[in-house]
């Protein structure tokens, strides 16, 4: 039995995690489903966002399937987010950015970085420690170097001609990447910002540090659509989470009209993660044919609403499994 914790989270999470787990329990009605709240709206009303009690169910779990998380910039809340990834030791984010004729997928460190969680202010300055581990480096290039093998090649985005923390984390790459037979190049990442959006068929698998793969990753979302499409998989030892890459979404919350495909296709890709291909396949499928018969949410030109392509996308599963 698949013991799937859901977060709905905050702002559309609320409306795009529903679609999702619906297909889920769809396609397999086997797995166990059990709710567990995190967040800003939880945070407001308890004054914590994701308790020891909250780490705990969702450390019972199989795996995760999370909708988006507001993080207000008050110094005095602690993204959970980062807490989650952090506690849970995901260290490898994986970003697909497929549709059409681009096949990229990023790997993105996701446990230290500029994202370690070690910072403070001063009366006159503010700081925040960049990290980079040769253990967390190893463990997320190793990652990208399996994944690169089965595909073509790996590129590493990096800024190692100013920081010293992205030489070693280049060095280890492509120590990695050599030890694996995988070919690999390293490219800057501003350079590579760009080569991407121009040229997106250079590029196969990319592995880089914490924050230029959240910038890269939302960047390339422009090759397949935009942020309602884009899923992605957070990957640890032990733990692994499935959210869509986008976040909560507030300018659009509540209006039924959140593009809902980025949140279907982390299921898909939990679906591949507990060892079922095949309804991966299947759901994967099933958005593609309803997209491609025009039913679309209004950041892809349609009109349908979030709740009115999910319920497309049932019968369309429901279709290939008759
Ligand atoms: P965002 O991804 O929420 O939204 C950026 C833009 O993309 C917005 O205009 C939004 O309407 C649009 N968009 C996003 N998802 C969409 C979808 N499914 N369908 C249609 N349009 C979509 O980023 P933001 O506005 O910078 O951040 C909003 C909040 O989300 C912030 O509090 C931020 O901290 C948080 N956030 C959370 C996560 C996470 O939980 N993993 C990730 C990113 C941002």
């Amino acid at each position: 039995m698949v013991k799937v914790a859901v977060v709905e989270g905050d702002g559309i999470g609320h409306e795009v995690i529903p679609v999702a787990r619906d297909i889920l329990a769809a396609v397999r009605p086997d797995f166990e489903f059990f709710d567990v709240e995190v967040g800003y709206g939880l945070w407001e009303r308890t004054g914590c966002a994701c308790g020891e009690e909250t780490m705990a169910e969702l450390r019972s779990a199989d795996a995760i399937l999370f909708g988006a998380i507001t993080t207000p910039p008050d110094p005095d809340y602690r993204s959970a987010v980062l807490q989650i990834r952090h506690d849970l030791d995901l260290y490898a984010n994986v970003r697909p950015i497929q549709g059409g004729d681009v096949d990229i997928v990023i790997v993105r460190e996701n446990t230290e970085g500029l994202y370690s969680g070690i910072e403070w202010t001063e009366p006159d300055r503010a700081c925040t420690v960049r990290v980079v581990t040769r253990r967390g480096s190893e463990r997320v290039a190793r990652y990208a170097c399996t994944l690169a093998k089965s595909r073509r090649h790996l590129t590493v985005g990096n800024k190692a001609n100013v920081l010293k923390s992205d030489c070693l984390f280049v060095e280890v790459c492509m120590a990695e990447a050599a030890r694996a037979n995988v070919p690999c190049t390293a490219r800057y990442i501003d350079a590579l910002c760009l080569d991407v959006l121009m040229r997106p068929d250079r590029y196969d698998v990319i592995v880089t540090t914490n924050i230029f793969g959240d910038i890269l990753s939302d960047a390339a979302a422009y090759l397949v659509g935009g942020l309602g499409m884009l899923p992605s998989a957070n990957i640890g030892e032990r733990h692994a989470l499935f959210e869509p890459v986008h976040g909560s979404a507030p300018d659009i919350a509540g209006q039924n009209i959140a593009n809902p495909i980025a949140a279907i296709r982390s299921a898909a890709m939990l679906l591949r993660h507990v060892g079922d291909p095949a309804s991966a396949a299947a759901v994967e499928g099933a958005v593609r044919r309803v997209v491609d018969v025009g039913v679309r949410t209004p950041d892809l030109g349609g009109t349908a609403g979030t709740r009115e392509f999910g319920a497309a996308v049932l019968r369309e599963v429901g279709r290939g499994k008759a």
